[in-house]
């Protein structure tokens, strides 16, 4: 086999995937139909999906969000994106959704969660796929209202929802605000990380480690302009995940070829990376093509490449038994693909 069908078959975890970000341009156009969406003018659903900013970026999200409405609907975005982690070998996902923005629209939180959670279950029962949920705190809604989303999740809980996670535009609206509501999240036993360096300074990459006690970094490309920061973080092993083909459209990092790419001087500085694909189909890739692209743009041996799967295993928020068997079962089955490689 050639190495991007071994790097597609290799074992992998997918920690930073966003529900609403998810859903191909032909779902989205149905469901935009189905529910007589306004889109812009002239606009097919399939020409939406080009952006050059993290704000263009978000606009769209928003649109795709409001075109998933009933149960229905969830269930079938939640399946899809899942089948789609499948095919690039994902063995686990704790995937993100975005409550606030259905609830903007009048969708209960109830009614998503209900098909989110099917779709979840459907998968499992179909394909083995084991997926948990991180519903994430909208930041531009201000410290006050996430408060509220944390105690609102806390009300429906559920095995499958593990966390919460801090996302949208995170310029102008940086992680300070959001301390009472990271506390609230750590006092009824959810698991967090936040968005943070993508498009704001390196010094929230701190801020969410130290005020907001996150167990991971989402993103986080910006740590490279702070040394004392990516040397801490070398030490705590305290996981980034990273999403290559995003940054190319919302960070400052384009090239994926430069040398100084910040994924590329996350991995010399010694961070423990995992890699992960965000919003596939919005960028047209899947997680199999983000290993592609570390392996054909990026330079990362194939070595390189399993330790990222591995380390997505020790960032999952998993029970430790679960993550030895997985580490021994993975290594064995990864260096059995790459032995085929030829
Ligand atoms: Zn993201």
């Amino acid at each position: 086999m050639n190495i991007d069908e071994a790097l597609r078959l290799m074992p992998k975890t997918e920690l930073h995937l966003h529900l609403e970000g998810a859903v191909d341009s032909t779902t989205f156009a149905e469901l935009a139909a189905k529910h007589r969406l306004e889109l812009p003018p002239h606009a097919v659903a399939s020409d939406l999906y080009e952006y050059d900013s993290l704000a263009d970026f978000l606009d769209v999200y928003s649109l795709v969000s409001h075109s998933i409405r009933d149960r229905d609907d969830f269930q079938r975005v939640t399946y899809e994106c899942l089948e789609r982690c499948v095919n690039s070998g994902a063995r686990y996902v704790e995937l993100f959704f975005s409550p606030e923005s259905h609830l903007q629209v009048g969708v209960s939180y109830e009614t998503m969660l209900e098909g989110v959670l099917q779709g979840v279950e459907d998968i499992q029962v179909d394909l083995g796929l084991v997926s948990n949920l991180v519903p994430a705190i909208n930041r531009e809604l201000g410290g006050y209202r996430a408060v509220e989303f944390v105690q609102m999740v806390a009300d429906h809980r559920h095995d499958r929802i593990i966390g919460v996670g801090l996302d949208f535009n995170e310029l102008g609206h940086p992680p300070e605000a959001f301390v009472d509501a990271f506390r609230l999240a750590s006092q009824v036993g959810l698991h967090r990380t936040s968005h943070a360096g993508e498009v704001g300074p390196a010094q929230n990459i701190r801020t969410g480690i130290e005020l907001l006690d996150c167990q991971r970094v989402d993103h986080g490309y910006n740590i490279v302009e702070d040394a004392r920061l990516l040397a801490d973080c070398a030490a705590s092993q305290i996981p980034f995940t990273a999403c290559p083909t995003t940054t190319t459209y919302t960070s400052a990092f384009r090239d994926l070829g430069a040398p100084d790419h910040a994924i590329r001087q996350m991995a010399d500085a010694g961070l423990k990376l995992t890699i992960n694909s965000d919003d596939p189909p919005m960028f047209g890739i899947d997680l199999a093509m983000e290993y592609c692209t570390l392996y054909h743009q990026m330079g990362f041996t194939p070595d390189d490449l399993k330790t990222f799967a591995l380390n997505g295993i020790d960032a999952a928020w998993i029970d430790d038994q679960t993550k030895r068997e997985w580490r021994s079962t993975w290594s064995n089955e990864i260096d059995g693909l790459l032995s085929q490689v030829v």
